[in-house]
C-alpha cells in the first residue's frame, strides 16, 4: 500500500473523465472540475432517515414520517438522474466495471461525513439468473472499491434465495411482495451485534434494502445502515 502511494506521487496514474473524456490529471474521482460542477448532488434539505429531498417542513419525508423502517438510516452522494443515471445503467448492464471505482469514491465521501459508524460493508445480492447472465454484480464492484477507499472489509453475509425478476414497473407495496423472503443470511455469527452497511447501486422505493435489514436485524444485527451511488427522488412526483 506504503509502496504504491509512492509510486503513485512519482508516477502519477492517467485518469479520463467519465463524462466528457478529457485527460484528468491524477484524480481518483474519475471527473474533471467542469464535469462535477453539474453532476446532480443529493444536497438541500433530506430525510433524516431515507435522504429524499424534503419538499415540506419537519425532518422526515412522507413515506418515513411516523414509520418504523426496518434500516436505521440510508445515505446516497446522488440523485438518479442525467450522467449519474446514464453511469450506473453503463455499470449494471454494458460491463463499465471502471465506473465503480469513481463512483465509490462519491459514496466514500458521503459516508465519511454521515459519521456513521460501522463494522463491515455487505453488498446486495443479484438472483443466481442475473449474474450468470451478466457475469457480475454491480453492488459488489461498488462494495469492493468502497471498501479498499474507507479500509472496511467487505462480508458477503447476503445470500439471494428466490429468484425475483425486474422490479422496474413495480411500487413500494409490489415490490415488497415480490422480495417477500429473497435473502437470507448465509453466517449469522458475522452479522450478530455488528454494525452494517448494506451497499446497493440505486435506491428506489427501499424495498430491497429494508428485506435485506430485516434478515440482517433478525439476525441479531445491531444497527443496518444502507449506502447506494444514487437516490431515486420520489417527494416531487
Ligand atoms: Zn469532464
Ligand atoms: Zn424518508
Amino acid at each position: 500500500m506504503f509502496i504504491k502511494r509512492i509510486i503513485d506521487f512519482i508516477f502519477p496514474p492517467n485518469y479520463t473523465c467519465i463524462c466528457c473524456g478529457r485527460d484528468i490529471f491524477n484524480n481518483p474521482y474519475g471527473v474533471c472540475e467542469g464535469c462535477k460542477s453539474s453532476l446532480p448532488f443529493l444536497t438541500g434539505r433530506l430525510c433524516q432517515h431515507c435522504s429524499d429531498i424534503l419538499i415540506s417542513d419537519g425532518d422526515y419525508c412522507k413515506r418515513c414520517k411516523g414509520k418504523t423502517q426496518l434500516y436505521d438510516k440510508a445515505i446516497s452522494p446522488f440523485i438518479y438522474t442525467d450522467a449519474i443515471a446514464k453511469h450506473i445503467q453503463n455499470l449494471k448492464y454494458n460491463n463499465a466495471k471502471y465506473l465503480a471505482e469513481p463512483l465509490s469514491r462519491f459514496m466514500a465521501d458521503t459516508f465519511c461525513n454521515s459519521k456513521i459508524s460501522i463494522n463491515f460493508v455487505t453488498p446486495v445480492p443479484l438472483c443466481t439468473k442475473r449474474m450468470k447472465e451478466r457475469g457480475y454484480n454491480q453492488s459488489s464492484l461498488l462494495a469492493d472499491s468502497f471498501s479498499k477507499i474507507v479500509n472496511i472489509p467487505v462480508l458477503d453475509v447476503l445470500e439471494r434465495v428466490k429468484e425475483t425478476g425486474t422490479q422496474t414497473e413495480l411500487n413500494f407495496i409490489e415490490r415488497q411482495k415480490n422480495l417477500k423472503d429473497a435473502f437470507r443470511v448465509v453466517n449469522k455469527k458475522l452479522v450478530k451485534d455488528k454494525s452494517v452497511l448494506v451497499i446497493d447501486d440505486v435506491f428506489t422505493t427501499g424495498a430491497t434494502v429494508s428485506e435485506c435489514a430485516k434478515v440482517l436485524k433478525k439476525s441479531g444485527a445491531k444497527a443496518v445502515y444502507v449506502l447506494t451511488a444514487a437516490h431515486t427522488i420520489i417527494a416531487k412526483k
